[in-house]
């Protein structure tokens, strides 16, 4: 922190007011909704809501954080692999049902949050602690800086994705058809709950949880990552938590399919449900690293006194041309 007050120091008065960030009066408003109506439906859930209503609810829950996790991080932020039009219609209904605002939105602030990971420009503060990632950087608005980057950030492979186009173009109607009606009519109309017990549970409890496992890909790595100077025979949370180098593993070579979005690797659902997806002909281009070829690009890059990454990309492309199609089948080869 000392780092920032020196650079604060030296930023006059128009650098503050162009980096400055202000709170987003109606996403605070949002957040406030989602925690005090969210925790009513934890009580609705407990006391007076049917089983297939909530059976209903984990079910859209689940498809919600797919569309996050294998939709908009694994697939569209960082092209670990290609899907088929009808798998991104559905992974863009999935994402639809998250409430997290546009696919194309999304996709540009993490390829944001990775080009400027742990610095001051990184809208989800990846620099500062995992609450700020968590919550507070996610109610406030973007700084003139920010807005500026943004416009930056490569986005020509989305925007020749006309389904995450369609997406962006009809957002609000689509917001309220798959989040909030469908969600809502359901359990209320077929499975004779009462309205109230559908609203809380089936919209606003699954918003907080879909909510908060959506952020948590922005934030996880502060509690899986083994960060500098942690020492985790000290700690017993090393007893309920797994920390890995996995976190630090998917911001130095994004475009792994295997890198789970919360510490695990290839062993997590997310890269289940690509495997299986694969299988099925749905996914393709399945990108991942292999550990040999990461041991050669560090060999390389000591050797040859060249950039890290530069050579472990070298190596990965050697690779992949060598490797079989359908290599996503062979569970151990690639962990
Ligand atoms: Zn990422």
């Amino acid at each position: 922190m000392a780092g920032d007050a020196k650079t604060d120091k030296k930023d006059t008065q128009g650098d503050v007011e162009f980096k400055k960030r202000d709170a987003s009066w109606p996403l605070v408003l949002w957040y406030i909704h989602v925690y005090i109506l969210g925790t009513y439906g934890i009580y609705v859930t407990f006391t007076s809501a049917l089983w297939s209503t909530i059976l209903f609810t984990t079910v859209l829950t689940l498809l919600g954080i797919l569309g996050v996790t294998v939709g908009v991080h694994r697939l569209w932020a960082h092209r670990t692999f290609t899907a088929v039009a009808p798998l991104r219609l559905f992974l863009m209904l999935c994402q639809t049902m998250s409430g997290q605002g546009t696919i194309y939105s999304r996709v540009q602030a993490h390829r944001l949050h990775h080009a400027y990971f742990q610095k001051d420009e990184d809208p989800y503060y990846s620099k500062h602690n995992f609450w700020y990632a968590q919550l507070h950087g996610n109610m406030l608005k973007y700084s003139r800086q920010q807005e500026q980057l943004l416009k930056e950030v490569d986005m020509s492979d989305i925007e020749n994705d006309k389904i995450v186009m369609f997406q962006k173009r009809y957002y609000v109607l689509l917001y309220i058809l798959i989040n909030v009606l469908l969600p809502v009519n359901t359990p209320f109309q077929y499975f004779g709950e009462a309205l109230n017990n559908s609203l809380f549970v089936s919209f606003w409890l699954r918003s907080l949880i879909v909510l908060n496992i959506g952020n948590l890909v922005n934030s996880a790595h502060f509690i899986w990552s083994i960060h500098k100077g942690f020492k985790p025979t000290d700690s017993n949370s090393i007893f309920f938590i797994t920390k890995s180098f996995w976190p630090q593993f998917h911001y130095l070579l994004p475009n792994d399919y295997l890198s789970g979005e919360f510490g695990d690797y290839a062993n997590g659902t997310g890269s289940t449900v690509i495997r299986v997806l694969a299988a099925l002909d749905l996914a393709k281009d399945l990108h991942t690293v292999s550990s040999v070829a990461v041991r050669n690009g560090l060999t390389e890059a000591v050797e040859k006194n060249r950039p890290i990454i530069e050579c472990i990309n070298e190596q990965v492309k050697l690779e992949e041309s060598l490797r079989p199609f359908n290599h996503f089948l062979n569970r151990d080869k690639f962990m």
